[in-house]
């Protein structure tokens, strides 16, 4: 049984007939479920949920303290290499672009690592682009085991991998993966990927063999902006869903990343507004209370300094997209643009300007 048989039975739902038809009724049912379901969903998802937003949002707010605490834990990227054999027309690190290509040797992770360290931060999510020859599951692997000596969590965002790998890394010290599908719009998905990452099934099946190897969080999402972002959202959610309640022993999260430039220059059809995403965001923790809420730099400082009491949990601080880019500058195109340059001590600043705690570290690994 797969989250693809859910999505399957979505595949001839008409989307934009039924977030049309969510009425004032609709919303008020869904704002007073104690449980909402996949329809109460939608209409929090629907343009006629603007009109609730700041209910949504006090009850948003209501569940995230009653779930989570005032605290919101911060982790940086560590991008150790930017090969990639695929070409997804939205991200500067594809096949195509003329940018220095660049893989850290456990000399240089290590420097990473220290300069990393040394701001407090004790989570780290490493990521590579996706070249199985540059970046094969041992160098990921022997990357992990060097950076939990400096790191009390270890998190990947890597090319999908089958089940025995996942196991190999989670043996290596991994403890969470991400990955996002990018769009659960299978026809969108399919013309803006060229490369192995064209194999939809896949991708989507991925957190499912890194919940069955035992990894301890996982997070899903989708690129909002590549397609109808009020779907994306929706089976987002419900994948979160899924996974909780297939594995109810594992961490799930989702993130809500907007389209950001970056090398190549594409843009979104489906802009999604600041407004909007505050919408996605308290939709997601009525609907999946459990389920922690992670913003990256990505988004503008104003933005996140917001979002904080909304039903964010994650933050990351003092990021660098670029391979090398904490020890050395950027040497190399970043992945994205980051929108939020703030270090660690500023974005912990605020944090606690807003009544929250900053959390370094939630968890050991043995
Ligand atoms: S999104 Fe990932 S797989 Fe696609 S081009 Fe960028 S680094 Fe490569």
């Amino acid at each position: 049984m797969s989250f693809f048989e859910t999505i399957e039975r979505y595949r001839d739902f008409d989307f934009a007939d039924a977030i049309g038809r969510a009425g004032e009724a609709d919303i008020a049912r869904a704002l007073s479920a104690e449980r909402p379901g996949p329809e109460d969903f939608l209409a929090l998802l629907s343009p006629a949920a603007e009109g609730r937003l700041e209910d949504m949002a006090r009850k948003s707010q209501e569940i995230t303290l009653r779930q989570f605490g005032r605290v919101i834990q911060l982790y940086a990227p560590l991008y150790i290499s930017n090969y990639c054999v695929n070409e997804c027309a939205y991200c500067g690190f594809r096949q195509g672009t003329q940018i220095p290509r660049m893989k850290l040797t456990m000399e240089e992770i290590e420097r990473e690592a220290r300069i990393i360290a040394a701001t407090g931060i004790r989570h780290i999510l490493v990521l590579t682009g996706e070249s199985r020859r540059e970046s094969p599951v041992s160098y990921i692997g022997e990357s992990i085991e060097l950076l939990r000596e400096h790191f009390s969590s270890v998190s990947a965002e890597v090319y999908p991998v089958d089940e025995p790998e996942y196991a190999e890394l989670v043996a290596s010290g991994l403890d969470g993966l991400t990955i996002y599908q990018e769009t659960y719009d299978e026809n969108v998905y399919d013309a803006l990927h060229r490369g192995p990452k064209r194999d939809y099934r896949w991708r989507l099946d991925a957190p499912e063999r890194a919940c069955a190897a035992h990894v301890r969080t996982v997070g899903v999402g989708a690129l909002l902006g590549l397609a109808d972002w009020r779907r994306d959202a929706f089976l987002t959610g419900l994948h979160a869903a899924w996974l909780q309640d297939r594995f109810p022993e594992i961490e799930v999260s989702v993130s809500l990343p907007r389209l950001q430039p970056q090398e190549g220059h594409y843009t979104s059809p489906h802009e999604v507004g600041d407004k909007e995403l505050v919408q996605i965001m308290c939709a997601f923790r009525l609907f999946i209370p459990r389920a922690g809420i992670t913003v990256s730099t990505r988004e503008r400082g104003y933005m996140r300094d917001n979002l904080v009491g909304l039903g964010v949990t994650r933050m990351s601080a003092g990021s660098h997209t670029e391979v090398g880019g904490y020890a050395q500058g950027p040497r190399t195109t970043g992945q994205f643009e980051i929108a939020d340059h703030r270090s660690v001590e500023e974005v912990s600043a605020m944090i606690y300007s807003r009544g929250y705690q900053p959390v370094f570290k939630d968890w050991q690994n043995l």
